[in-house]
């Protein structure tokens, strides 16, 4: 048999509860090495450094336009 919640949650306790529930902002650091802002954890996005040294390739962005 399936358990039944004891009491009805009033729409106050239902809506405080779900105040709460949203995205929290990404924190950005300056990269040690360029300076470029960057997500902290996470390889610099434009010169590759993570922890003072490289870790990852980073290509050159090519801009698609349209002819
Ligand atoms: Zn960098």
């Amino acid at each position: 048999m399936a358990s039944e919640p004891k009491k009805r949650h009033s729409k106050a306790q239902k809506r405080t509860r779900r105040a709460s529930i949203h995205l929290a902002a990404i924190s950005l650091v300056n990269c040690k090495n360029c300076g470029e802002k960057t997500i902290s954890h996470q390889a610099c996005r434009s010169c590759g450094f993570y922890g003072g040294q490289k870790s990852a390739d980073i290509k050159p962005q090519v801009k698609i336009t349209r002819a």
